[in-house]
């Protein structure tokens, strides 16, 4: 039997939709009490269990749990298995202490039931002890072993048994997720406390009528079956209740932003015809791949509407996005804001505000600086003998520098402008926006989408990711998107040799790296850190200073991460490009993007501590040119299970890896709500819950297009809801 069922996906703390502006008294409840407060908390207690974000009531309701376990004592003792889950209940029969050869206080208990008997045992937890007395009936849950002839729980959770309780009464006990120092028992009381005390002080957000019609519990009972559900079923439709409301919520909300936008500005037509076509694909040095055609028609029929593109380029690492996204920015700057006509000679001919007009701009985004620079550069080289106007907006550029290119955009004379993050979040405000490209999408989240606006026309948005988006997710996070697919590499691509390296592999590697790097190949070490501490930075240099005194102490090396200055990073990156330096020595700082094609060799070390997206992208970086790539995965013990690692050596495809991944992890990341700020998703787990986000999207379109002001006198609550969630992430100002 499946006893433990996975529930909330996210537990961090910020107000959730469900609770905002609900601080409503009845009496002297109210959701903003205390827990100090409540009966039964305590001071010490509450304190204990602020380091979870826990103050309020407020805070104890939405502490969704984890997971629950099967805690109805139900299981037959001729049942129990090893390394499952199981929870019998039996009568104290035993209790004995004592001190172990290693010093530790052992606990044991024996419960005998009615076809069997199992030993609990704990460590070093005296008050487990004065719990339990022999007599008593209690239920113990845990994952039993065998030794001997007993059957053993080490540390199980334990419930004692009121008198003449009917058993497998209370079936299933929540886990909530903890933080150190915090105890279940702790958690679970000041929840308990919260129900009692506000439970149903939250109002409800939709009308009697939909919950009807959904089949949707109240939000009373749906808080209090979340935590303390009375059967399964129950358990089921409060986690269905909540994570519906927030998929709702979220659909109603993109539906309202994506209309805002329809009817508020039309884009500019740019039309790209055969000519200017030949004339930009010429520029490159290769022939586009037959995927890279197709694509580029995809975004060439978008950008000849007024209706702004809204499209998002997946591609695998390596499948040459960049190429694409050039194509769409040189067909823009082509294109004449006056005439909308086409002027194929401007992409390698004219000057711009000479009696052609002035073009239309366009923009591209990229995560990190490095990355920006890396595409100015590209697009300088493409652009020689051009009179293109490229402008670079990053935040490490000198402030007058910045106020020149700042100027430059406003005045329309810049027409490519790439830049960082300080494209949206500086004072930069373009002329004639045509288009907005944002390269490794995933890093920034849903915010930054629509931020980059103008006052005429909104811009055409390309948003590329080497993270595949799943098509539900992609509808429950971003509403209407078309989508495109790069399904092919470029030619004489081949998949990266991809090694597992152990402890005794180590120095077979190293004797094989440094025979590749003989041989005149280019590599990386990749290096984890938090490059935020100066413990990570610590780290940072000596894995450095080993790598520069032992395995690698033959060659040249360079070493960027995080905390150097951009110029820093940025000559570093170029001495090693210029084939100065034989190996590069970083931090995940290289993760994304970089393009280096005879860099060919990588190892990663403890490549247990990355993630396989992130994992992945490293590996693109040696998966470049005609030469096929190595990368090694170090991780420190052979033992242990890796299933991350396991799945990175298995395949070199990164839509079957994101799969994967989004398994292996939850999707909480690829929406990128981390990066963003925006709030996070509390309970969908958009993959399991595709369903759900299905019929939230059928539901939110047809309540919109039925009452788009949501005006109705019974939708004042859901409305209050989700402005306050979402009003400000994606601009919803003027509904309200
Ligand atoms: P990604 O999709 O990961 O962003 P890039 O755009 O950085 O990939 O392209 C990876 C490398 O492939 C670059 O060096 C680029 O110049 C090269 N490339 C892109 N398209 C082609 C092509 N059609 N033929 C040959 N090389 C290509
Ligand atoms: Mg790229």
């Amino acid at each position: 039997m499946d006893s433990t069922h996975s529930a909330a996906a996210s537990p961090e703390p910020s107000t959730p939709q469900c609770l905002a502006h609900a601080d409503r008294f009845r009496g002297d409840r109210s959701i903003s009490t205390h827990l100090e407060r409540l009966p039964g908390v305590g001071t010490t207690r509450a304190q204990r269990l602020q380091p979870l974000g826990l103050v309020t009531a407020r805070d104890a309701l939405i502490h969704f749990p984890r997971e629950y376990k099967d805690f109805s004592g139900a299981h037959a003792f001729t049942e129990l298995s090893e390394g499952e889950h199981a929870a019998v209940s039996g009568v104290v029969m035993d209790i004995a202490s004592r001190t172990t050869s290693r010093g530790q206080q052992m606990l044991t208990v024996l419960v005998k039931g009615k076809d069997g008997s199992v030993r609990g045992v704990w460590f070093n937890m005296p008050f487990m002890a004065k719990k339990l007395s022999v007599g008593m009936r209690v239920v113990l849950a845990s994952v039993p072993k065998r030794v001997g002839h007993v059957w053993e729980m080490t540390h199980p959770e334990v419930r004692v048994c009121a008198d003449g309780e009917e058993q497998g009464k209370e079936e299933w006990l929540a886990v909530y997720p903890l933080a150190d120092g915090v105890r279940q028992s702790d958690v679970r009381l000041a929840v308990r406390a919260a129900i009692d005390h506000a439970g149903d002080l939250v109002p409800e957000a939709f009308p009697a009528a939909m919950l009807a019609a959904k089949s949707l519990l109240p939000i009373a009972d749906a808080f209090r079956e979340i935590h303390f559900p009375t059967s399964v079923a129950t358990m089921a439709a409060s986690r269905r209740r909540f994570v519906y409301q927030e998929l709702f919520m979220l659909q109603v909300a993109l539906r309202m932003h994506h209309s805002q936008k329809e009817t508020r500005h039309a884009a500019p037509a740019l039309p790209i015809n055969a000519k200017l076509d030949s004339r930009i694909r010429q520029r490159f040095g290769f022939n586009f791949t037959a995927a890279q055609r197709r694509v580029c028609g995809e975004i060439a029929a978008d950008l000849a509407r007024t209706q702004p593109m809204n499209r998002l380029l997946q591609g695998d690492v390596g499948s040459g996005k960049t190429a694409v996204a050039i194509y769409a920015l040189l067909a823009t700057v082509a294109t004449k804001v006056a005439s909308s006509v086409p002027d194929d000679t401007d992409v390698a001919g004219a000057q711009v505000g000479e009696a052609g007009g002035m073009s239309y701009q366009a923009a591209l985004m990229a995560p990190t600086e490095l990355l920006a620079r890396q595409h100015m550069a590209t697009l300088e080289r493409l652009l020689k003998g051009s009179h293109v106007n490229l402008e670079l907006l990053v935040g490490g550029q000198p402030t007058k520098r910045r106020q020149a290119a700042i100027d430059r955009i406003a005045s329309g004379e810049a027409q490519i402008v790439v830049g960082t993050q300080a494209l949206v979040c500086g004072s930069a405000r373009f002329k004639n926006l045509g288009l907005v490209v944002i390269d490794e999408q995933h890093r920034f989240g849903v915010v930054q989408r629509g931020t980059l606006q103008q006052d005429q026309a909104d811009p055409h948005t390309l948003l590329m990711t080497a993270t595949p988006i799943p098509r539900t997710i992609a509808h429950a996070v971003y509403g209407d998107l078309d989508v495109s697919t790069l399904d092919e590499q470029p030619p004489g691509r081949q998949p990266v040799g991809t090694y597992r390296v152990g402890p005794e592999q180590l120095d077979a590697w190293w004797d094989f790296f440094r025979k590749k790097l003989r041989e005149g190949r280019q590599g990386y070490v990749v290096v984890p850190a938090v490059e935020e501490s100066k413990r990570g930075l610590e780290s940072i240099s000596s894995a450095f200073e080993n790598l520069s005194n032992g395995p690698l102490e033959a060659f040249r090396l360079g070493l960027v991460h995080g905390r150097l200055s951009a110029k820093q990073k940025q000559s570093i990156m170029e001495d090693f490009r210029a084939g100065e330096l034989d190996v590069l020595v970083a931090t995940s700082v290289i993760e994304v993007g970089i393009d280096v094609p005879a860099a060919t060799l990588m190892t990663i070390l403890d490549a247990d501590s990355f993630g396989l997206a992130q994992l992945h992208q490293l590996r693109g970086r040696v998966a470049r040119g005609g030469v096929q790539g190595i990368c090694g995965a170090v991780i420190a013990s052979a033992e242990q299970s890796h299933p991350r690692i396991d799945a990175f050596i298995a395949t070199t495809d990164g839509f079957k890896l994101a799969e994967q991944d989004l398994r292996l992890r939850g999707p909480g990341d690829l929406v990128g709500t981390r990066q963003s700020g925006a709030p996070p998703m509390y309970l969908a787990d958009l993959l399991r819950d595709a369903s759900v986000v299905a019929e939230a999207r059928r539901d939110a379109i047809e309540l919109y297009d039925h009452d788009p002001a949501l005006a109705d006198e019974s939708l004042q609550r859901l409305k209050e809801l989700i402005l306050d969630r979402w009003g400000e992430t994606l601009g919803l100002g003027q509904v309200g």
